[in-house]
């Protein structure tokens, strides 16, 4: 812990001490064969942990627990009881906001001033919004069509024990969204999040033995999404999948999961186009793209990836965000006054490294980045320079394909049609951005774009209560929102013969 910066968290340097143990059936348990892997600090390459790795055997464990509480205990829990053990969780977050800011910033490179002030409290407002929902969740009276003296009505019931599985760019928002709108409905869970960020997940593991859950209602085991991540899959004891990650991990998970035909939640890749119009608000739309590409060094599903500017503004678009990307301060993520941290992993860097000198490779021009930053200060660490691209074309490797990365693509374009056919000219179709001053342009190319969620005149904005999902490859199902807690319940159909 060296290259951190003022004082270290004690809290969490103690949490860090012991090899950290799975959570099945209320209890810190080791894996089954005992094997161990290393998490990696990303500012710095150094070793922050030792967890135990869990492989088919411990799933196996978890199903048990979780499905013993799912029919002894939680199905048994009243709403309004589940609603009060979620608020619980929710104040013991709150109360340690300041631990969990600086171990998800230690272990996953988000800069401090992201994970303090939008993952922690995130996940705090999200616990909350679906306690509410734990008693509101009701069926219907139906009147019936064919006849006959019934009274015939719908209630909604959980679907059991589901499996979550999280990728590693946001670790605790992303564990706090597989848990909650689950744990309300009445199901039970086994989260198992990425084997690069599994600590908050772990440290949220504490609090939830600490606000009183049942034993087994909460599962975490770690390891890789290989063994640990197939065997969830693929077992028979798990009703549900709900997973974030990749567009081809989720593929694969859904053949995995037909062969049980268990539910399946997937909020998977993207490639959002961003597109600014040149009658916008210009200060704004720049702020806006340069916001929602490079926030968490662009390691977000929904980054603004592909920006396409009307030709008119085109250049001084690009030359302020080429500024901007200059003057943004990267470097150690504890420091407050970063902007940018590290990428998640050697691994990753070289792979966005890759893409930016493919792009070279196929004629693009790189205004400013796409260097890997090695100085004194930062060795050890996996920092890029924010990096933004233009001479593209659609066919172009960069602009196809998700980087994940701080990789920025600027393409001007002429006429609105044009723009919204190379906007959707695309496999995925998660999120989209439009400005302009026009509600007449702003209201067609919303309704073109083949996208879940289109933002106008601001970008990145998200909702507890607004659903969020992926058209076309970039997903099935959505998360928040009524939708996002339908998706753990069934429907049973009830007809009472009343003569
Ligand atoms: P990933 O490689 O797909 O991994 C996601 C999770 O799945 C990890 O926990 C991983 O485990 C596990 N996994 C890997 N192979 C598996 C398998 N065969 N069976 C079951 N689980 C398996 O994605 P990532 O690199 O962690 O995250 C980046 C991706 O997530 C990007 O594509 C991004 O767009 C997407 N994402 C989407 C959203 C959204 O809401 N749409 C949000 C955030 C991120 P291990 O890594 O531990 O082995
Ligand atoms: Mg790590």
């Amino acid at each position: 812990m060296s290259k951190t910066l003022g004082a270290p968290n004690q809290n969490v340097i103690t949490f860090l001490f012991d090899t950290k143990k799975m959570f099945i059936n209320g209890e810190w348990v080791p894996s089954v064969s005992g094997k161990i892997y290393e998490s990696l600090n990303p500012a710095t390459g150094e070793v922050i942990a030792k967890i135990y790795e869990g492989d088919k055997e411990d799933v196996d464990l978890a199903v048990r627990a979780a499905r013993a509480a799912y029919i002894g205990t939680w199905s048994a829990t009243s709403p309004a009881d589940r609603s009060k053990l979620l608020h619980k969780l929710a104040d013991l977050l709150e109360s340690h906001s300041e631990d969990f800011a600086y171990l998800e910033t230690l272990d996953g490179g988000n800069s401090i001033n992201l994970t303090r002030h939008g993952f922690v409290p995130g996940a705090v407002a999200h616990l909350r919004y679906y306690a509410g929902w734990a008693t509101k969740l009701t069926g219907q009276t139906i009147p019936l069509t064919s006849g006959g003296n019934f009274h015939a009505y719908t209630q909604r019931e959980p679907l059991g024990v589901c499996g979550q599985i999280t990728p590693w760019n946001y670790p605790l928002l992303g564990t706090v969204w597989k848990l909650a709108a689950p744990l309300a409905a009445g199901n039970t869970v086994i989260l198992k999040p990425s084997q690069q960020t599994s600590l908050t997940t772990l440290l949220l593991g504490e609090l939830i033995q600490e606000a009183g859950f049942p034993n087994g209602v909460v599962n975490i085991v770690t390891g890789s999404g290989r063994s640990i991540g197939e065997a969830i899959t693929s077992h028979p004891g798990i009703d549900k999948i709900g997973f974030t990650g990749s567009t081809e991990v989720g593929k694969g998970i859904m053949k995995k999961s037909a062969d049980t035909l268990k539910k399946i939640t997937l909020e998977l890749g993207g490639k959002s186009p961003n597109i600014i119009f040149a009658d916008a608000d210009l200060d704004k739309a720049i702020q806006g793209a340069f916001m929602g590409m490079f926030t968490n060094q662009g390691q977000i599903c929904v980054a603004g990836t592909r920006l396409y500017v009307e030709k008119q503004v085109f250049k001084q678009v690009t030359d302020r965000l080429v500024e901007m990307a200059q003057k943004m301060k990267v470097g150690n993520p504890l420091d407050p006054t970063t902007q940018m941290g590290p990428l998640i992993s050697k691994e990753h860097l070289q792979t966005v490294k890759k893409y930016i000198e493919i792009a070279r490779q196929e004629g693009a021009t790189v205004l400013t980045g796409g260097n890997i930053l090695q100085d004194d200060n930062l060795a050890g660490g996996n920092y890029l320079e924010p990096t933004i691209l233009t001479d593209l074309e659609e066919y172009c490797t960069a602009v196809k394909e998700e980087i994940f990365g701080p990789v920025l693509c600027v393409m001007p374009f002429e006429h609105i049609e044009e723009v919204i056919e190379r906007a959707n000219l695309t496999e995925y179709g998660l999120a989209a951005g439009v400005w302009t001053q026009s509600l007449t342009t702003a209201h067609k190319v919303i309704n073109a774009l083949e996208a879940g969620t289109v933002w106008v005149n601001t970008y990145l904005k998200s909702d507890n209560g607004l659903p969020f999902g992926g058209f076309k490859q970039s997903g099935i199902g959505a998360e928040m929102g009524y939708q996002g807690i339908e998706a753990y319940t069934k429907t049973k159909s009830v007809l009472i013969n009343l003569n």
